[in-house]
């Protein structure tokens, strides 16, 4: 929030609108600036690749938001997001609804669109799989827990699709492509080794048509970079951070979590008031060669019960 306010009160204090935009884009609202980067502006965190991490407006939704009763680590999800609640025999979920659009440009949007940002994403593979249209609007819902109970044994498998949606909308998939599975992926085999070299600079790339909805496997940029930052919530209500725990310099070290095991641990966030509880972090994983590696936001398991309402 700090960062908004100084952001908001550079922009009062100037009469250029672009002299107060911290990044190449232009202020919100400009003609054809990009639609859906209105509520994030470009720290100066960026990656080799040229991702800008992202600061996430939530004012214009924080009242309706703390309405809800929601606290905590529910209040950094970006307004582009919306969160409602209801109530299952007994049960409260939060029920959050997206578009799936990222809130940076990506090469994934047709070069015409304000979107369009070019990059060094292998497109050449993600053709042969049909994919030739700009990223579309994937309208989800997902309920998930808004108490999560975690289990110490009998965990069910992350599946494929949808397990998780990210602080900015976009969402989280597993490491599993079509065909794989678990026991090939965790032998250091499976198709996301060819589908590395298919992501945009942000570190995201779109399924097949017809859907072209766009959704993140690994360490997003725009969101995380080897910090402490909320990556977003996975299907079971748990809540996803960055390789690093709040107020350390150094990373979780995620090879003492057994893949046997949901890939977190239980302690104090930064958003959890003091109390400790169950959080996941993303753990990396190289292929069998040895020659690839990346930070992969799921493991084999979820930690609680995950919503059967997703996609
Ligand atoms: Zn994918
Ligand atoms: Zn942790």
């Amino acid at each position: 929030m700090q960062t908004l306010v100084q952001f908001v009160s550079v922009c009062l204090a100037v009469t250029s609108a672009l002299a107060c935009s911290s990044g190449s884009s232009a202020m919100p609202g400009t003609p054809n600036d990009c639609k859906y980067i209105a509520n994030s502006t470009p720290t100066s965190t960026v990656s080799s690749e040229g991702c800008a991490e992202l600061t996430f407006d939530v004012s214009t939704c924080l009242a309706s938001r703390e309405a809800l009763g929601l606290t905590g680590a529910w209040l950094r999800f970006s307004c582009r997001l919306t969160l409602t609640k209801t109530t299952k025999n007994g049960v409260d979920y939060i029920v959050i609804t997206t578009d799936n659009h990222p809130q940076h440009k990506s090469s994934y949007y047709d070069p015409a669109d304000a979107c369009y940002k070019a990059d060094n994403a292998d497109k050449s593979f993600n053709t042969s799989r049909g994919i030739t249209a700009s990223i579309s609007t994937a309208t989800e819902t997902m309920e998930v827990p808004l108490n999560p109970v975690g289990k110490d044994s009998s965990w069910t498998e992350v599946g494929k699709g949808s397990v998780g949606v990210a602080v900015d909308g976009v969402a989280i998939l597993s490491p599993l492509a079509g065909p794989d599975s678990w026991t090939g992926f965790l032998a250091g085999g499976g198709d996301i080794w060819n589908e590395l070299t298919t992501l945009d600079r942000c570190k995201g790339h779109p399924t097949p048509s017809p859907d072209n909805f766009y959704h993140y496997h690994s360490e997003p940029p725009s969101v995380s970079q080897d910090d402490s930052n909320l990556i977003g919530v996975l299907a079971d209500g748990f809540f996803l951070y960055g390789r690093r725990d709040s107020g350390s310099s150094t990373d979780v070290d995620t090879s003492t979590f057994s893949n046997d095991q949901p890939i977190g641990h239980v302690g104090v966030t930064a958003d959890s008031a003091g109390q400790s509880m169950f959080h996941y972090h993303p753990k990396q994983f190289s292929n069998s060669a040895k020659t690839s590696s990346f930070y992969s936001l799921t493991g084999r398991y979820f930690k609680g019960t995950a919503s059967s309402s997703r996609p």
